[in-house]
């Protein structure tokens, strides 16, 4: 569906996150400014760098945290939704409503990137080629303490990360405290970012919460599925599917208001630049 990401800015009205996370919609939607004093923003030209303004909130206080827990001193930021959330072109299912982001799993370097260079630097991929291990050579106990402290946020419902960092968590933590684990689920993709996905907002009656994340730290046979040959043979796109074939109707009511809104005024002052670039 091409009519969600053809809106530059974002719609008129109260900030809302409306549906589900791959099946829905972000009413009001805020920009997540592209460079701070502990993350920047990459792959400016997708214009996907608005959320919720609790997904904004959270991230200008999980930056600062998470520089500090893993000696990064900043991090890099990438998708997060697009002006009125929706389905996106290419690259997701899920970052629909405004409430998910990924976050990559490398420190930012110490200086503000061009713009050309945020769309061209690639992070690295931490999981080792087989699919069944990390890199030794690229994973660090950075990435525990990284992934830790997103995980540890009261607002975060899930931290989804590849299988093989799972189990690497599982192995590192041992016979430690694991119950900050119990968010971090395995997903397709997902070796060089993680993804951080909020709770439904008290101010979104329209959005429709996750189920609970099952009971346990997830470190047992449930992760063994993930290992198994078929599995790591599928060739899933990169962040774990699209969302191509939905059609507005598809999206609840709601969305269609969203999609025809006129322009929220508070965002006019960043039309400019906000024009295809
Ligand atoms: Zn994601």
């Amino acid at each position: 569906m091409a009519l969600f990401s053809e809106k530059k800015l974002p719609s008129l009205g109260k900030a809302m996150a409306i549906g589900y996370y791959p099946r829905g919609c972000l009413q009001g939607g805020v920009e997540h400014p592209m460079t701070g004093q502990t993350w920047q923003v990459m792959r400016l030209s997708r214009n996907r760098n608005w959320g919720h303004p609790d997904l904004v909130k959270f991230l200008e206080r999980f930056a600062p945290l998470a520089a500090k827990a893993t000696g990064w001193k900043r991090i890099l930021i990438g998708d997060m939704a697009q002006p009125r959330g929706g389905p996106l072109p290419f690259g997701h299912k899920s970052h629909q409503i405004g409430l998910d982001v990924d976050i990559w799993l490398m420190p930012m370097p110490d200086r503000v990137l061009s713009q050309e260079e945020r769309e061209n630097i690639s992070a690295s991929d931490v999981v080792a080629a087989d699919g069944k291990h990390v890199d030794d050579k690229i994973w660090s106990l950075a990435d525990v303490a990284f992934i830790r402290t997103a995980a540890e946020q009261p607002e975060v419902e899930r931290v989804l990360v590849n299988a093989a960092i799972k189990k690497e968590l599982c192995r590192v933590e041992g016979k430690n405290d694991r119950s900050w684990m119990s968010k971090v689920r395995p997903w397709y993709g997902h070796a060089d970012h993680i993804h951080v996905r909020l709770k439904c907002p008290a101010d979104s009656p329209d959005c429709r919460a996750q189920p609970a994340v099952p009971e346990g730290d997830g470190c047992d046979k449930s992760l063994d599925h993930w290992f198994a040959d078929w599995i790591l043979r599928l060739k899933i796109p990169e962040f774990g599917g699209s969302s191509r074939g939905l059609k507005l109707k598809d999206l609840p009511p709601a969305c269609a208001a969203v999609l025809n809104a006129p322009a929220s005024p508070a965002s006019a002052a960043t039309e400019e630049r906000s024009e295809p670039r």
